[in-house]
């Protein structure tokens, strides 16, 4: 038998509801935003994630999904390196370059849902394919992109749409990690202090001290912990800019009374981030419980060859928000309000034009078989979850006249062709 491939899975009904549920919520709540769309390709030059990700992150280093492809002309020497995409800041900021789409000058306030790509160790919550529900806003700096009043826009947003779907017990841990002029000073203040422990750490410390020791916050080994816990903290190490910056973001939250925690140690994973960087965090998922990520990336279009852009983003896994919401797919799931049962010989054709009629009128109809055993249709009206049942018999077809069958309360009534869309609506809930 052919099985789906380690860390993916199949996403079926009736959980699909719970996904489309919590889709069309967030876009609602996008919408009110004026976020706009974006859809970019899967699969995306792997250069892009080495230069804006980073070669040093985990995600480059051990998880990416990677191949030479051969479909270039036989002439031309090796192939191009394709990548899945692993997350998609790196894709919509390429597509921001690529289509110029600062040159008017505005703020691109830009949102997607999509599957991401990691190879890392499945198990609950952690998935090779993933999904992810993210945006961004990025623009020339003239539109305000660098502004503390569009990480604040971002923050409310989420907070919006956590609360949207009914995830009210949330938690923002919120951080500045400073920008490249202070960073520098910090990475050699970690490498000063990692000088002497490193020896005690792990194999991917002493890698991660040597080439990015701010990646030594990514380590998840508990014997590390209380030397990591030791490290300079990055608090004393901003700038004036990205000390004001931060400054000026605490003050429009604390005027939108939206609660934060301050973290210090939270650096995000990847490479590209510069002053703001947040999670949201639920209790609910234990070991992988940041539902979402995000933070301020400056130099990032630039990194890329772009124009200077600065720029902000979130990515939401949507696996472990549905986790989160703890509701039962079948609540939401809609059952179909009536079965449509032929029965006797030649009474499919009859059937489907009434089944066709009813859904005109917005009802939701399961259409069944011909068949003669009226018990029979009746029982699988039931299993569907089906309100009512209609049957489509000789007699029934000469009169217009057709029972109904509501099988929650086992009620047979006879009603006129024109009367059945009204009598089965009267009775959804
Ligand atoms: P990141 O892009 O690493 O900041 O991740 C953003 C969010 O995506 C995380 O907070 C998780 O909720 C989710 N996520 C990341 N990796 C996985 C994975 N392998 N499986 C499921 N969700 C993931």
């Amino acid at each position: 038998m052919i099985r789906a491939i380690r860390g993916t899975r199949d996403i079926l009904p009736p959980e699909t509801a719970l996904w489309n549920f919590v889709e069309a919520a967030v876009r609602d709540v996008f919408r009110v935003y004026n976020f706009h769309e974006i859809r970019t390709p899967i699969i995306e030059d792997l250069d892009l994630f080495r230069r804006s990700v980073g070669e040093e992150t985990d995600i480059v280093y051990k998880e990416m999904f990677a191949w030479e492809d051969r479909g270039r002309a036989e002439s031309e020497k090796g192939g191009q390196w394709l990548a899945l995409r692993p997350e998609n800041t790196a894709g919509v900021v390429r597509a921001y370059i690529e289509n110029r789409m600062g040159e008017r000058g505005l703020l691109q306030k830009l949102y997607y849902i999509g599957p991401q790509f990691r190879r890392e160790r499945p198990q609950k919550g952690r998935y090779r394919q993933f999904y992810q529900i993210g945006a961004e806003v990025i623009g020339p700096l003239a539109a305000g992109s660098e502004s503390p009043a569009v990480d604040a826009e971002v923050l409310a947003l989420l907070a919006a749409l956590l609360n949207r779907v009914g995830i009210r017990d949330w938690k923002l841990e919120l951080n500045s990690v400073g920008c490249s002029e202070d960073r520098p000073r910090y990475n050699q203040a970690l490498r000063n202090a990692l000088a002497d422990t490193l020896g005690k750490m792990c194999a991917d410390c002493q890698r991660r001290a040597v080439t990015n020791p701010l990646r030594v916050f990514d380590c998840k080994v508990p014997a590390d912990q209380p030397i990591i816990e030791a490290l300079p903290r990055i608090s004393d190490y901003l700038d004036a800019g990205c000390r004001s910056h931060f400054a000026a973001l605490r003050k429009i939250l604390d005027a939108q009374e939206l609660p934060y925690t301050i973290n210090d140690r939270l650096v995000r994973g990847l490479d590209y981030y510069t002053r703001t960087a947040f999670e949201f965090t639920h209790g609910a998922l234990g070991a992988q419980n940041a539902v979402l990520g995000g933070g301020r990336y400056d130099g990032l279009s630039e990194a890329l060859g772009g124009p200077r852009a600065p720029g902000i983003g979130f990515a939401i896994g949507e696996d472990r928000l549905i986790m989160t919401l703890g509701q039962s797919a079948e609540a939401i799931a809609t059952p179909p309000d009536v079965y449509v049962a032929p029965v006797g010989e030649g009474m499919d054709p009859e059937a489907a034009g009434l089944a066709e009629e009813l859904r005109r009128h917005d009802l939701v109809v399961e259409l069944g078989n011909e068949s003669f055993r009226l018990k029979k249709s009746l029982e699988t009206a039931s299993k569907l979850g089906a309100r009512f049942a209609v049957i489509v018999g000789e007699n029934e077809v000469k009169s217009q006249s057709f029972a109904l069958k509501n099988l929650g309360t086992g009620e047979q009534v006879s009603v006129a062709r024109g009367d059945l869309p009204k009598t089965i609506q009267a009775n959804r809930t």
